[in-house]
């Protein structure tokens, strides 16, 4: 089990988060329920800032991919952490912009963004636009001429580098629908075509090389890649790039097999990259660019678990035990996209070992509504609290309504106090926005 920065087992034998025991916690705020330790996701943020701080001398900014989880609350965790944020979508630039998050410290991110999208960064001066198609440029400079602005913006690249991770979640090989390859000359293309707009500044370039990576050399060789391209650009066309902006994707602790890093071997793996890009830019005769970084599952990932009841156990012979649980797919679709593993643990006799293997079953109907598959628990009884660990990456961002299940509410806990960040769902929730037309009366 993960006991380190945010988990532990208390005397009574309850697995306890950021100091609350968890047991308590789904007693108090009913189950299925999603917890999220404060701490953890502060010092996360803060180690990859003193880390560009110390190495860097801080010419840089950490941007939390908030596509990973994202609500009012964490923006403002995140905007006291004195970092920035990269959003995806209209709704997430909403929920940061109602938070109050600065908004010259949020890029927005995206392959297709909507026109009204654009529109709507521009209005509320979005610090940067990432663009990553010809189409975009042209409608980004039109509105930034009505508007009066300039807008700065960088543009997404795909330095071509292969990461070790799962092949669904590899974005930057030749064949993704993001970024422009650095190999083929369009990287290139697109540069001379943004230099060219009057209301667009273009700044530099952007990538991501896919996530939950460990191998360290992945970024780094990104990062070499990146700085080579941008030495070329100032050769040829005596354009240098003021900033590098390296993505995201520093892999977490899921399960057996997964690396257990600490938070400060997380501020080490980025100095890492940072000596790399120090080195290279000496090498290449370039000015340090102004560094980004966008991480979303490191912060978020082992801040969050989430609690479930144990409801009906189903020993099929010879094949399989199934433990299900209040939740599912539609409180964590990961294993049902792509086989996530996860790690399960009795909240209510964490201290007792382990005797059997079995799957944790979702409530949902499709047959493949796993949580997680074949995970070493205690023998579990009806009524008992089911963590499922870290669970604060991309589970609350992609749940759903499906079957009409209430999306689980969120919890923070600070010190061992929890409170609502997400309140729960109610029926009347679901039924809100449904709508019988005359013809249908
Ligand atoms: C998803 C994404 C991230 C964050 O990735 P993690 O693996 O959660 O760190 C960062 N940048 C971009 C552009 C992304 O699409």
């Amino acid at each position: 089990m993960n006991q380190r920065d945010t988990l532990t087992i208390n005397a009574a034998g309850h697995l306890t988060i950021g100091g609350a025991d968890t047991v308590e916690l789904a007693k108090k705020f009913g189950t299925p329920l999603y917890v999220m330790d404060e701490k953890y996701v502060r010092d996360m943020c803060s180690a990859y800032r003193t880390a560009i701080e110390e190495d860097y001398a801080g010419n840089g900014l950490v941007l939390y991919a908030s596509k990973a989880f994202s609500c009012t609350a964490i923006y403002r965790i995140v905007a006291a952490e004195r970092i920035g944020v990269d959003v995806v979508s209209g709704g997430e630039l909403y929920t940061a912009l109602k938070a109050g998050f600065p908004a010259d410290k949020i890029y927005m991110h995206g392959n297709n963004k909507l026109p009204a999208e654009l529109s709507m960064a521009v209005e509320n001066g979005v610090g940067c636009i990432v663009v990553d198609s010809f189409a975009e440029i042209d409608a980004l400079e039109a509105i930034c001429e009505r508007a009066g602005t300039v807008q700065r913006i960088l543009i997404r690249v795909n330095p071509g580098v292969e990461a070790h991770t799962h092949h669904f979640i590899q974005t930057a090989k030749t064949d993704s629908k993001f970024g422009f390859s650095l190999a083929d000359g369009t990287a290139e293309k697109i540069t001379l075509y943004a230099l060219q707009k009057k209301h667009l500044r273009m700044e530099g370039y952007h990538c991501h090389i896919g996530s939950q990576i460990f191998e360290k050399e992945s970024f780094c060789l990104a990062a070499d890649k990146m700085l080579a391209f941008m030495a070329e650009m100032k050769s040829q066309h005596s354009f240098e790039a003021s900033v590098l902006n390296l993505g995201g994707g520093y892999g977490i602790w899921y399960a057996e097999g997964d690396a257990q890093y600490t938070v400060a071997d997380y501020s080490l793996y980025l100095k890492t990259v940072i000596a790399e890009v120090k080195k290279k830019a000496a090498e290449y005769g370039l000015k340090e660019p102004y560094l980004l970084i966008e991480p979303g599952r490191s912060i978020v990932g082992e801040a969050g678990i989430t609690l479930y009841t144990v409801g009906t156990i189903k020993e099929i012979p010879g094949v399989k035990k199934y433990v299900a649980v209040d939740g599912g797919m539609f409180d964590n679709p990961r294993y049902a996209l792509y086989q996530a593993k996860y790690t399960a643990v009795l909240a209510n006799r964490a201290a007792e070992k382990p005797s059997e293997v079995v799957s944790i079953a979702g409530k949902c109907c499709e047959s493949g509504d796993i949580v997680c598959a074949n995970v070493s628990l205690p023998r579990a009884e009806t009524g008992d609290i089911l963590a499922v660990l870290s669970t604060g990456a991309y589970n609350y961002s992609m749940a759903s309504n499906y079957n009409r299940n209430l999306v689980p509410p969120v919890v923070l806990v600070r010190n061992g106090e929890a409170d609502y960040i997400v309140k729960p769902q109610s029926y009347e929730d679901l039924t809100r926005n449904d709508v019988i037309p005359e013809f249908l009366k």
